[in-house]
């Protein structure tokens, strides 16, 4: 009988590997942005298309490599970051495996550049199915930017596997914030489809989580700060009014690691118990830092999951941290938030941390799952009975994971919607378009009827046709017969200087002129002709108060603006071909369904619905 066990080949080896690592392209992303930072990046910008399906970027002006560890770096096990195993009980660094570039060059095709500092020339490499195809000088910025498309081109398995662009892309931006958020002195930006989401720059943690979270924040964060021997925490939880029926802004740090922790984030809800409503969640956003020993961080690399040398403590740790921070703000009244007295008399509390607490750890359990790979962590059996209720108390919320909405980016479901949306409808080619109260249209569908809002619906339209023009091709300019003086105030003045280059992409003409501060030469093309002066002063105008939670770009900010204030308002009478260009544009749109601020664009009544309004 002839043997049957043989060696997987290694292109399949290093693919179940990967499988491991990069399970979607969230994954990837958030490697990539650990290993900027990693690198001592003071700037680290993310660029994705299509959900990161065809393309992720990170481009970091960090340390760069040398041009022999440029090719290393895809090796399975290449990592600058431990060379003994003793370094594994002080890790600061996010990465440390040497797993991730060897897993993405597995299944993507892979672009890295790359300079250092003292280095004349940078380095080009190309990687697919895991060999380098390409290895050449070049000239680069100083830091490293690293490509790669179509993720899982060669798994076609995984890629099927995928979930809808709206889906990976809520992963990737929880990616993006939690390393965002652990790292508020680096300059962070997300750039999706050309489109700029987030444009973070360098700031506190306070400030980094108002950007994020929105400015509705800003007045309703509680500072938490308790530092011990043993560890400390710092950090914000939000007052009890920003608690949330869904789990959202719920954000634990360890030593600058995002970790999802049911005990830890029981602990913070026990400290408000009898503060908010039973069923709903409070924010926070805690940093715990303690020694590197006291945790174990080798656990599944995408889990974020860690395991504490001492659970007990941190629990404890927090909760007493919490409810401090709850009572002197004399949000709670007066609690007990002591740590419990059999804890506080422990060694580990009371004592500072040793050498030779550092050889205990050593010979400690927690020592031995470093050998073993990708070993999940199970609570011993003893401590069983305790876990219970809070696994009760997580279990409905996780449900709800996914769905939370951050700083007014628009929900999943909706977006699922959109994409749906614009191409089952079928809109007839030659219909009747019927305007309602001068706000509404009706559009006929093979199945039933749409009402579309003609506001909101063209501010969706300008506002797909501005972004494309302020990020790709400029936008035609109609020229004005006569030239029109702008007088501005100052401020408003410097405000316009600034906008000046966006607003030319956008078809603007505008000219610093020496009796007036500006004249207008020329205005996008479908800016009505006499209103021009008008429409600057009130875009200035919109653009100073311009209000969101979302701590949106200059451009980005612009773009919004001049989409809602040259949308057609409602009130305004609309001929058959205004209606019909109106609602063809939309459904061009890559978003139909909603404006930018997430309002619905239009609501779809099926014929079936109808049906069932006269109950037949
Ligand atoms: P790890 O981060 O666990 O070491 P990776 O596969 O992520 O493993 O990266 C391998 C090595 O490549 C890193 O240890 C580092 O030396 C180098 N490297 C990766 N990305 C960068 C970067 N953006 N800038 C500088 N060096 C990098
Ligand atoms: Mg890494």
């Amino acid at each position: 009988m002839s043997n049957i066990i043989h060696l997987l080949p290694d292109h399949i080896a290093n693919q179940i590997a990967a499988g491991e690592v990069i399970q979607r392209p969230a994954s990837a992303v958030k490697e990539l942005l650990e290993n900027a930072v990693d690198a001592g990046a003071t700037k680290v910008k993310l660029l994705v298309n299509d959900a990161g399906k065809a393309l992720i970027q990170v481009i970091d002006n960090g340390k760069g490599m040398s041009a022999e560890d440029a090719t290393m770096a895809f090796e399975r096990h290449a990592t600058s970051k431990i060379s003994h195993i003793d370094d594994l009980f002080k890790i600061k660094t996010m990465g440390f495996r040497g797993e991730a570039l060897a897993s993405i060059a597995a299944v993507a095709q892979v672009e890295l550049k790359t300079k250092r500092a003292e280095d004349e020339l940078g380095i080009l490499v190309e990687v697919e199915h895991s060999k380098i195809i390409k290895q050449e000088p070049c000239v680069a910025p100083e830091g490293t930017s690293i490509s790669m498309k179509n993720l899982f081109f060669n798994v076609p398995a995984r890629r099927n596997f995928l979930k809808s662009n709206a889906a990976e892309m809520r992963h990737i931006m929880d990616e993006f914030i939690r390393v965002a958020m652990a790292y508020p002195e680096i300059f962070f930006s997300l750039n999706s489809n050309g489109q700029e989401v987030y444009h973070l720059e360098a700031g506190n943690h306070k400030q980094r989580i108002v950007q994020i979270l929105g400015n509705s924040y800003n007045a309703k964060l509680v500072n938490v700060l308790e530092e011990t021997d043993y560890m400390n925490i710092s950090g914000f939880i939000g007052k009890p009014e920003t608690a949330r029926k869904t789990r959202g802004d719920q954000y634990f740090f360890v030593n600058n690691r995002f970790i999802k922790s049911a005990y830890l984030n029981h602990a913070v809800n026990a400290a408000f118990e009898g503060m908010i409503a039973k069923d709903s969640f409070p924010s926070y956003v805690l940093y715990i830092d303690l020694d590197p020993t006291q945790i174990d961080i080798n656990v599944h690399p995408t889990k974020q999951e860690i395991k504490f040398e001492d659970e007990k403590i941190i629990y404890a740790f927090v909760q007493a941290a919490v409810k401090h921070a709850l009572a002197q703000f004399s949000i709670a009244p007066s609690l007990d938030f002591s740590l419990n007295a059999d804890i506080q008399g422990l060694d580990a509390v009371s004592k500072p941390f040793t050498r030779n607490d550092q050889e205990a750890a050593v010979s400690s359990s927690l020592y031995k799952t470093f050998s073993q790979k990708h070993q999940a962590h199970f609570i011993e059996p003893s401590q069983k009975s305790e876990l219970k209720s809070w696994k009760d108390f997580f279990k409905p919320s996780e449900q709800t994971d996914s769905t939370g909405t951050i700083g007014g980016y628009s929900s999943e479901p909706v977006l699922e919607e959109a994409y749906t949306g614009g191409k089952l409808l079928n809109i007839p080619t030659i219909q009747h378009y019927l305007q309602l109260q001068l706000t509404y249209i009706i559009a006929t569908t093979q199945t039933g009827f749409l009402l579309v809002h003609q506001q909101l619906a063209h501010e969706r339209v300008l506002y797909e046709q501005y972004s494309q023009a302020v990020h790709s091709k400029q936008a035609p300019t109609q020229k004005s017969l006569f030239p029109i003086p702008l007088d501005l105030a100052a401020s408003d003045s410097v405000l316009l200087q600034e906008l000046l280059p966006d607003l030319q992409l956008i078809g603007y003409q505008i000219e610093k002129d020496e009796q007036h501060q500006f004249v207008i030469q020329g205005t996008p093309a479908d800016i009505v002709v006499g209103n021009e002066k008008h429409a600057i002063e009130m875009l200035i105008e919109q653009f100073k108060h311009f209000n969101s939670d979302i701590n949106f770009s200059k451009k980005e900010k612009l773009v919004r603006c001049m989409a809602k204030q040259q949308s057609i308002k409602t009130g305004v009478t609309l001929d058959q071909k205004e209606m019909s260009g109106l609602v063809n544009a939309l459904f061009e749109c890559n978003t139909p369904n909603i404006t930018p601020t997430g309002k619905p664009t239009y609501i779809e009544y099926k014929g079936n619905y109808l049906e069932q309004l006269f109950e037949r």
